[in-house]
């Protein structure tokens, strides 16, 4: 495999939502501001004064927003796929800053403006222009954390017939009560696998989709407190892209030509990521079991800061310094797409609203850690 010459660190991109109309009403006004034309962004609040950061992308409100995005943050990824990287898409924001949205996460959101979808598309439409001298298998698996758990959202998929009756145990595939937990494993070559999630295989774009649709469902709605939950969960959506290329060598000689010089295999993993909620736990009203959750939800968004500020640091990096994967179980999964020769791609998202300043400014924070 080449080595890529590209800069291998961290891209941050920032995303700011429009006003939404419950904002609006409350009479909130915009309290941040970009300089045109430069991928600089200021947040101007007077309680908390003025800061400003720089970032790779800034993506205000336009129409071309989204496709821009995936223009420039997320197809180089999926082209990257195709020569074997592995890669990671992160959406981090507080709960209602756009996460979902941008990720295209939302199991009712059939716009196709998400990132998630184009990837779909990019990544079907390529595969048919080389399906002719290489043959590819794709997979997908669907999971969230919660409480440092891991849980598979395509558990209960039976596709055509989607069975979340789940406890009757009479068709479909079910949910076994005490079914052993999902584990993360790490093979001796260095390549993280999730042991006893599923892991299905697609060959349409609208087999995927319906994955993808499937499992945001399931991410929504299961569990009682359905506001909440998701919102304090990391959902990873993992598409895996194995092929097989045949090799041949043409001699000049002979007009038979291609002479078979056997096969060359690839295998790479693209990780989308919707995170948990960055906002602080005393905010959404705590009680002990909340509060218990709030800090876990942290442990993987403070190992997540503190393993990519580590990889974005390129003088620490050639020291050799200790990169802590093991922190949480996000970055323990992410940890062979993360670093080394896979791209990442962080997307910040913010409410421009003057009342979710400080929590704008702590995202903005950890978005510059990253760089
Ligand atoms: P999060 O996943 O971070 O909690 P959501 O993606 O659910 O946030 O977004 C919160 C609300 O804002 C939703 O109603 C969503 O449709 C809307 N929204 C988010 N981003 C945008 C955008 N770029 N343009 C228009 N509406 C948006
Ligand atoms: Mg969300």
């Amino acid at each position: 495999m080449e080595t890529s010459s590209e800069n291998c660190s961290v891209k941050v991109a920032l995303h700011i939502r429009p006003l939404i109309s419950d904002e609006k009403q409350q009479g909130c006004t915009q309290c941040v501001s970009v300089y045109p034309g430069k991928p600089q962004y200021f947040v101007d609040q007077v309680h908390i004064g003025s800061h400003s950061f720089t970032f790779d992308h800034v993506y205000g409100n336009g129409g071309s927003a989204s496709s821009k995005m995936f223009e420039e943050c997320v197809a180089p990824l999926v082209d990257g796929l195709f020569q074997g990287y592995n890669a990671t898409v992160l959406a981090y924001g507080q709960t209602g800053s756009g996460k979902t949205y941008t990720m295209g996460t939302a199991y009712n959101d059939h716009s196709g403006i998400g990132l998630i979808p184009q990837v779909m598309n990019a990544l079907f439409n390529k595969i048919e222009t080389l399906k002719h001298q290489t043959e590819f298998q794709l997979h997908v698996s669907f999971i969230e954390i919660l409480k440092e758990e891991v849980r598979d959202l395509l558990d209960m998929v039976s596709m055509g017939k989607s069975d979340n009756s789940s406890s009757n145990g009479h068709s479909g595939k079910v949910t076994i009560p005490g079914k052993p937990p999902i584990q993360i494993r790490e093979s001796s070559s260095g390549v993280i696998t999730l042991a006893g999630s599923t892991e299905v295989s697609v060959s349409t774009l609208q087999e995927m989709a319906a994955y993808l649709e499937q499992g945001s469902l399931n991410r929504a709605t299961g569990s009682t407190n359905m506001n909440n939950q998701s919102s304090r969960s990391h959902a990873i959506f993992t598409i895996t892209l194995e092929q097989m290329r045949k090799l041949h060598s043409f001699s000049p000689s002979n007009d038979t030509s291609d002479e078979d010089m056997g096969e060359e295999y690839l295998s790479a993993k693209l990780h989308l990521v919707d995170l948990a909620g960055s906002e602080r736990a005393k905010r959404t009203g705590s009680d002990g079991l909340r509060l218990k959750e709030g800090i876990h939800i942290n442990r993987g968004l403070l190992a997540l800061g503190n393993v990519i500020s580590a990889l974005g640091d390129e003088k620490k990096r050639k020291e050799g310094v200790h990169v802590p994967y093991r922190d949480s179980k996000l970055t323990r999964l992410l940890q062979d797409s993360l670093g080394g020769n896979s791209r990442t791609v962080m997307i910040a998202c913010i409410s421009p609203a003057d009342i979710n300043a400080e929590e704008t400014l702590n995202t903005l924070k950890y978005a510059n850690r990253a760089r």
